[in-house]
């Protein structure tokens, strides 16, 4: 009687952490699987951001889900959604697609941006994978330039940016 007892307040809690995970899941907009990774400082099989010794790149995504076939990163911004989401902020998400490629050789079909209101699905495609290259070729090229023009032509940005105050390209 004391072992059913037992049993049965196990198979309880096990049905109260299941549920509890598939409400995190749904508050956090992250897709099903296990999360391996969340931006924490924490990683569980190692401690260190991710990597790409070949593309010179690191990168810590907020989230990254195992759904059982490929890594899925997650990005979590706390704005709401634009009409689609910003350029920047899918290059941003590319960059831990092509990362999860490299660490893991394999690449995942697709990455997540969440905005306080929308969440949106990126597929991670060829044409994706090489817009993101020729940005990183075109930024180290940058980086031995002199004099470099802004990236944008969006002033909001410049309002919330650090450099506002010396910048001579500032827009705001
Ligand atoms: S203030 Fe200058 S550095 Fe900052 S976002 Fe605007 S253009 Fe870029």
């Amino acid at each position: 009687m004391i072992l059913l007892a037992c049993a049965l307040l196990l198979l309880g809690g096990g049905l109260l952490l299941l549920r509890r995970a598939r409400c995190l899941h749904k508050q956090t907009g992250l897709p099903q699987g296990r999360v391996i990774y969340a931006d924490t400082g924490t990683w569980n099989h190692c401690e260190r951001p991710l990597f790409s010794s070949r593309y010179l790149l690191t990168g810590r995504p907020d989230y990254l889900v195992d759904d059982g076939r490929t890594k899925i990163p997650v990005e979590v911004k706390s704005t709401f959604c634009p009409p689609s989401p910003y350029r920047s902020h899918v290059l941003q998400l590319a960059a831990y697609c092509l990362l999860v490629e490299e660490e893991y050789r394999q690449p995942p079909s697709y990455g997540i941006i969440k905005y306080c209101n929308q969440t949106y699905a990126v597929e991670y495609t060829a044409q994706l994978r090489a817009k993101l290259l020729s940005v990183l070729a075109e930024m180290r090229q940058d980086l031995a330039a002199a004099e470099v023009g802004p990236s944008h032509a969006n002033p909001n940005r410049c309002w919330g940016c650090g450099y506002r105050e010396k910048c001579g390209e500032r827009l705001a």
